[in-house]
């Protein structure tokens, strides 16, 4: 498990970084800021900033990342030469796909929290 120390004066508590322990806060215009919070001092930790545009685009990155290891996971055995090609082809798009959306995503999610890392 990921955890930080609070680096807070005279708190320096352990903060654990699981899934279910994020927060959500919501502006106006769709945005949303997901933050840690120190248990024992209270003082918040920024995890990520997303706009509704980069939240759809984390949706469809999951449905290239499942259809990728859906295309890598198929048994080739016994596959014709043109199925492998077609095979082949599909994992690499699929792929570039991933490639060009985590770029996206990694992109507007710097730009969201240089912007309103403030409101926090
Ligand atoms: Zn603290």
């Amino acid at each position: 498990m990921n955890k930080i120390i609070c680096d807070k004066e005279d708190c320096k508590a352990e903060i654990p970084q699981t899934k279910d322990l994020i927060e959500t806060k919501y502006l106006s215009g769709g945005i949303q800021i997901n933050f840690f919070r120190c248990k024992k001092c209270n003082a918040k930790y920024l995890v990520s900033v997303t706009d509704k545009v980069t939240r759809e685009k984390q949706i469809e990155l999951r449905k290239w990342s499942e259809q990728h290891n859906k295309a890598l996971g198929i048994n080739i055995k016994g596959m014709s030469e043109e199925e492998l090609k077609k095979l082949t082809i599909l994992a690499d798009e699929t792929k570039y796909n991933m490639d060009r959306l985590q770029e996206e995503i990694k992109v507007s999610i710097a730009k969201l929290k240089a912007k309103y890392e403030g409101e926090l």
